[in-house]
């Protein structure tokens, strides 16, 4: 964990040359990592201490690979704690104005299913009567616009500067790929240009009054991920997998990831669980019965839903038509519907106010 890793860096720079008694990471009030931009609060013990103190800081990060750029301010109140223990920095997280309660959905991997999730369970939300945004930040492969029929599609600005999203099934939606110049266009942005990207398309969006937002993450655990986390006011996360032990293994490190940043896990999503053979309406477990259900009880989350694999699923993908919305009785359907009901569940559950 790239802050973690920072403070220990702090952490062992005393200041006794300085006549203080506390080390470098004990001043520390606020801290955020944007990218490969850092920003450091520090209390100021004494005026004209502002130099030196910038400068420890730049030199116990000077062999942190993931920190290009160092931001330091100063303050003259101290942080709580000051003198005993280190500081725990507390992350001026924003929240996304106009928006409820903002869903993270993860995966270990690419090629579960995380956008087709993504785009099905915002279409069932907002089938279901709430008000539903959804933005893909899958920087590195961005299908929301093809699985919603938006492909080609470019956004726009309005008056007040601010990005105004398009809207399908009754969802609003953004994605990186409405931005790129065309769909085979490989997006090579470096670190801090893209989280500027995807700050901007979190916070600079007319998304109006919103019931949900959904993010649709890049898999794994990459800096867009811990930058998004650290610096949003998350409601909570999904967790994406197929029921291979390899999707299962990748899942893992994206749980803990979000726990380690403090974001709620509200739950997993089996995906490609099954298939239903269309003669005999038999079940058939390709990848394997069961290894998600033990997944989830040993990392103490509830599995929210499975859902079967069908081939009408990926082909109705292709073609931009979710299956969600236009075949609402088929099986997958329902286990959106369901896992929908359930989320809304957890959200309320989890005291994070109601729907
Ligand atoms: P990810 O976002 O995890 O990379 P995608 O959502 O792009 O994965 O899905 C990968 C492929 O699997 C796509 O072709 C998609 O249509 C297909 N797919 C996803 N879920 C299902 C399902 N339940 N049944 C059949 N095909 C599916």
């Amino acid at each position: 964990m790239a802050i973690k890793e920072i403070i220990e860096a702090l952490k062992s720079k005393d200041l006794r040359d300085l006549g203080l008694k506390e080390n470098l990471a004990q001043l520390v009030k606020d801290i955020k990592l944007l990218g490969k931009e850092l920003d450091i609060l520090l209390y100021l013990p004494r005026p004209g201490l502002e130099d030196v103190l910038k400068s420890k800081v730049e030199d116990a990060l000077a062999q942190m690979s993931y920190v290009e750029k160092v931001n330091v301010k100063f303050s003259g109140s101290p942080p709580q704690g000051i003198g005993q223990s280190v500081a725990q920095p507390t992350f001026a997280k924003r929240k996304v104005p106009g928006v409820k309660y903002l869903i993270a959905i993860g995966s270990g991997k690419g090629g579960v299913g995380k956008s087709t999730v993504s785009a099905n369970l915002a279409v069932t939300l907002a089938n279901l009567g709430y008000k539903v945004g959804l933005l893909d930040a899958d920087v590195y492969g961005p299908s929301i616009p093809t699985i919603l029929g938006l492909k080609g599609e470019r956004v726009s600005l309005n008056e007040r500067n601010k990005l105004i999203p398009l809207e399908r099934f009754g969802v609003k939606v953004l994605s990186i790929g409405f931005m790129l110049p065309s769909e085979d266009t490989p997006v090579i942005w470096r670190g801090p240009m893209l989280m500027k990207a995807l700050t901007q398309f979190l916070f600079d969006v007319e998304w109006e009054d919103l019931d949900f937002l959904i993010l649709d993450l890049p898999p794994g655990t990459g800096d867009v991920q811990l930058t998004l986390a650290q610096n949003t006011e998350v409601t909570g996360a999904l967790v994406v997998t197929t029921p291979q032990d390899v999707a299962l293994a990748d899942v893992r490190k994206t749980t803990v990831m979000f726990r380690e940043v403090g974001i709620p896990l509200l739950g997993v999503i089996e995906n490609m669980a099954y298939f239903i053979c269309p003669d005999s309406g038999k079940k058939y477990f390709i990848f394997g019965k069961g290894k998600t259900a033990e997944f989830a009880t040993a990392y103490g989350i509830k599995v929210l839903g499975s859902i079967p694999i069908d081939p009408d699923v990926s082909e109705r993908s292709d073609k931009g038509e979710p299956i969600t919305a236009f075949v609402p009785d088929s099986p997958v359907s329902k286990a959106f519907r369901s896992i929908g009901e359930l989320l809304i569940q957890e959200i309320i559950a989890g005291g994070k106010a109601h729907v």
